[in-house]
Parts: structure tokens; C-alpha cells; sequence
């Protein structure tokens, strides 16, 4: 058997080999779910939600276990996979819930002899591929409301961490799940992809990752006509008005770009600051990033773990790079921590002088650089936060309720963030508008990816 080695990028030490698998593993995998689609699409919405309620359960009591596996082949601090378990967990629950509640409609009917009835069913196979930057949650965010639906799914985690992966199927499988509900597969991306992709059984792909992945999904699922569901990347700003609480915005400012070392979809990847609190909030932002600490994310106290691989880490080095070539001011905030650290580590960065032209001004830089720019006029900055293709998350700091509904009305967005940075909960719908994906995952409204609506027109006599 073909396996890969996978390491933890904070000590670049091998954690464990996993096997590879490529198009027989994905074929059979599908086989297995097109057998197992038939009973568990019939069950009853309860038993299937009381399966799903029971993961929750095992999840919860497994989490630190599981935080501690997601640490280690993915480098975000202990702290935030804790967090992030039990956001995963979260989403089981929420799903357990809105497995009851998938309701359908009757429609009045304009003929007297007709009845019109629409209901929801199981759009069928489903394969699921998730990225590495959020482990556990992406699965459960999309593995919960597939089963809840009544889909079988093929799942295919990040190479990165199919450690979390293999661990939360694990669970489902103690929650009592039937055998073929859920198939993992690790490996070969473009392998796993082409034969979902190929595939005639499979109806739905629920894709998180990169535009560019998506983009190719997008096209090389046209021969089959499936669904998609994709959650790709984004360029959130965060709007700094003068009427702002400073220290909120710098605070929330941090911890939305430092998560996960800046490695999320929805991080801060550009500052817009009103010019007449733009030292001031410059100044403290250094202040606090001078307080946080680099390290192994399994160390008590650390704030920014490494990132995920060499590939990352020099994708931030030519932002950065390109960013001085343009004349960018940089501040980099010199961690004594960072000495001795083996793993992919990079220091927090701040830069000023930015213009509009720089890549970090529009590229994904997936790393802790934080660009800010000074604004005038709030029309000013919201043109500036809409001059994207992306458009998944968009924040702004202001007390003034009249600006922040109207800011927010004109955020070209998915998602906007007023005074907060954590908009991701089980209950609310996540998602992009322009090349940042399509359809929504969370809330009542994430189910609807995986059901058809079936029109039943009845003549009656
Ligand atoms: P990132 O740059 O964050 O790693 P990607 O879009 O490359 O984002 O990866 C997200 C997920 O998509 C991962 O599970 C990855 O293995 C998978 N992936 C990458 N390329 C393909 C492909 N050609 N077909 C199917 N899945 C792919």
C-alpha cells in the first residue's frame, strides 16, 4: 500500500504515514456509498438526527484529544483547536436539529383540479473535499448537514491533516453510522477529484479551498452536470472609522488577522483606517503585536503558531517582497520567540505606505501581514473595501448605527462583520458572493445544498 508521511509543521518531526489512495480507492468508495444511499436516505429524519446528536456527544467528550491531533499536523495554537472542536461539534448539533425541521411546502393551486406539493429529498452522493487550514470544522460543516439531508458522502481531507479527518469519521462510525454513509479517502487531490468529478453517481460536490480549485470544479463537473457548493477564497478589509471604539477595533483587528497565523478565508487581509486615528491605532496595533508570542502551537501561551508548509511560508515572503519593491514601510515585529524555531515560522508583519497595486492588497496572502492604508471619506472606503473579485467577509469598526447599516448595505459581501471578527457560527449562513463561492454553508439554509426539491403535481378528480 502506497502511504505518505505526515509532519507537524511546527518541529518539521513526522508524526505518522497515511496511506495514499487515488482512483480504485475513490471508485470503490463511491460504489460504497451508492449501496448504503438507498437505506440511510429512508430512514426516518429522527433516527438519522439521533445518530448525529450521539456524534456531537462523542465529539465533546473527545475534544481534547482531537485538539490536540489537529495541533500537531496543522500548527494552530491548542487554545484555537480547542475552539475549533468544539465549533465542529457545534455544527453536528445544529444538524441533528435541522434534520426534523427540513420541511417541504403545498402551493394554492390556480386549477381546482390540482394539488401542488413540493418536498425535499437526499440529493444523493455527495464528495466532500475540505482544506487544511480548519481541520475538523469544515467537515462537520459539511458531513452534518449532508447526513442530515439523507446523502452518503465521500470525503477527501487536506493531505495536509487527514489526521483530524480520520479521526472525526472514526466518531461517526462509534455514533453508530452504517458502514458506507461515510468514505474516507486520502491522497492523490487530482486523482480523488477527477473520479468524483467523473463520476455519474456522484450529484454534489461541497468544495472548500482555493478560487482556483474551485474554478476547475466548476468546469470539469459540466460533463456530469452536478451541484456545487463552494466556499473559496476571500480578501476581507476591515473598515476603521474615527467614530470606532481603537482598542476594540485593534484588538479584534489582531485576532482576526492572527488566527491561525492569518491562514483562514475570512482573516483580515487589508486595514482601512480613518486618517484622522491612523497613527493612533497604528501605534497600538505594534504595541499589542509586540506582546504576542510565536511558538509550537502545543506550548502553553503561544499566539501564532507556524504556517502550514514551506510553499506558504515563501508565498508570504514574495507578498512581503513585492510589497517593499513598491515602497511599502514594514514593520516587522521582532518576536524573540521566533529564535530556535525549526518549523515554518514567520513573524508578524506590519506594513504602511501601501498602494493599491500591491499584491497584498489583493492576493490571498494566507500569513500574518497586516497592510494598512489611511482613508478619508467613508465613500472612499467603501469602494476601495468592493474594488475585488472576492467577496466572502468584510468588517468594519464603527458606534455609529446609522454608518454601519449604511456600510453595510453597500459591502459588496457574504458575509459583514459590524464591531466583530467571528462571524462563523452552526446557525448562521457562511458564505461568498463573486469568486468566492457559491451557496451557503450553516444555518437551516446549509441543508438546502443537499436536498432537490421534488414537484409532485396531483390531478384530482
Ligand atoms: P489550499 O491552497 O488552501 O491548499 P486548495 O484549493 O489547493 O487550497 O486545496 C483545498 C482542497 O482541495 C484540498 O483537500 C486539496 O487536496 C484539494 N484539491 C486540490 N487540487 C484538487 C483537484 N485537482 N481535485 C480535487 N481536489 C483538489
Amino acid at each position: 500500500m502506497q502511504t505518505e508521511v505526515i509532519y507537524n509543521p511546527a518541529t518539521l518531526e513526522k508524526i505518522v504515514d497515511v496511506s495514499y489512495g487515488g482512483t480504485k480507492d475513490t471508485e470503490d468508495a463511491i460504489q460504497a456509498a451508492h449501496q448504503a444511499f438507498p437505506q440511510w436516505s429512508s430512514m426516518t429524519a429522527r433516527e438519522r438526527s439521533g445518530l448525529l446528536y450521539k456524534a456531537n456527544q462523542l465529539m465533546l467528550e473527545q475534544a481534547e484529544e482531537l485538539a490536540i491531533t489537529l495541533t500537531s499536523e496543522q500548527g494552530k495554537p491548542l487554545q484555537e483547536s480547542r475552539g475549533e472542536i468544539k465549533s465542529a461539534a457545534s455544527f453536528l448539533l445544529w444538524y441533528a436539529e435541522e434534520a426534523n425541521r427540513l420541511y417541504g411546502e403545498t402551493i394554492p393551486s390556480s386549477m381546482p383540479s390540482k394539488r401542488l406539493m413540493v418536498i425535499p429529498q437526499a440529493i444523493g452522493v455527495v464528495g466532500a473535499i475540505t482544506p487544511w487550514n480548519f481541520p475538523a470544522s469544515m467537515i462537520t460543516r459539511k458531513l452534518a448537514p449532508a447526513l442530515a439531508a439523507g446523502c452518503t458522502v465521500i470525503l477527501k481531507p487536506a493531505p495536509e491533516t487527514p489526521l483530524t479527518a480520520i479521526k472525526i469519521v472514526k466518531i461517526l462510525e462509534e455514533a453508530g453510522l452504517p458502514r458506507g454513509v461515510v468514505n474516507l479517502v486520502t491522497g492523490d487531490a487530482k486523482a480523488i477529484g477527477s473520479s468524483l468529478l467523473n463520476s455519474e453517481i456522484v450529484r454534489l460536490i461541497t468544495f472548500t479551498g482555493s478560487t482556483e480549485v474551485g474554478k476547475y470544479l466548476i468546469k470539469e463537473s459540466s460533463h456530469t452536470v452536478k451541484k456545487l457548493s463552494l466556499e473559496l477564497g476571500g480578501h476581507a478589509p476591515i473598515l476603521v472609522f474615527d467614530d470606532a471604539q481603537i482598542d476594540q477595533a485593534v484588538d479584534l483587528t489582531l485576532a482576526s488577522k492572527f488566527r491561525n497565523a492569518g491562514q483562514t478565508c475570512i482573516c483580515a487581509n487589508r486595514v482601512y483606517v480613518q486618517r484622522s486615528i491612523f497613527q493612533q491605532f497604528t501605534d497600538k496595533l505594534i504595541a499589542k503585536v509586540k506582546e504576542m508570542k510565536l511558538g509550537d502551537g502545543l506550548e502553553d501561551g503561544t499566539d501564532i503558531g507556524p504556517l502550514i508548509n514551506l510553499s506558504a511560508k515563501e508565498k508570504v515572503q514574495r507578498h512581503l517582497d513585492d510589497a517593499v519593491a513598491k515602497g511599502a514601510k514594514v514593520i516587522k515585529i521582532d518576536n524573540k520567540e521566533t529564535s530556535g524555531l525549526k518549523g515554518h515560522f514567520y513573524s508578524p508583519t506590519i506594513l504602511t505606505n501601501v498602494t493599491d497595486d500591491m499584491r497584498v492588497m489583493y492576493e490571498e496572502t494566507f500569513g500574518p501581514i497586516i497592510p494598512i492604508q489611511p482613508f478619508d471619506e467613508e465613500d472612499e472606503a467603501i469602494t476601495k473595501a468592493n474594488d475585488t473579485n472576492y467577496g466572502l467577509a468584510a468588517y468594519m469598526f464603527t458606534k455609529n448605527l446609522d454608518r454601519s447599516v449604511r456600510v453595510m448595505e453597500k459591502l459588496q459581501y457574504g458575509i459583514v462583520g459590524i464591531n466583530d471578527v467571528f462571524p462563523a457560527l452552526a446557525e448562521a449562513p457562511f458564505g461568498g458572493i463573486k469568486q468566492s463561492g457559491i451557496g451557503k454553508e450553516g444555518g437551516h439554509h446549509g441543508i438546502n445544498e443537499f436536498v432537490e426539491m421534488k414537484y409532485v403535481s396531483m390531478g384530482i378528480e
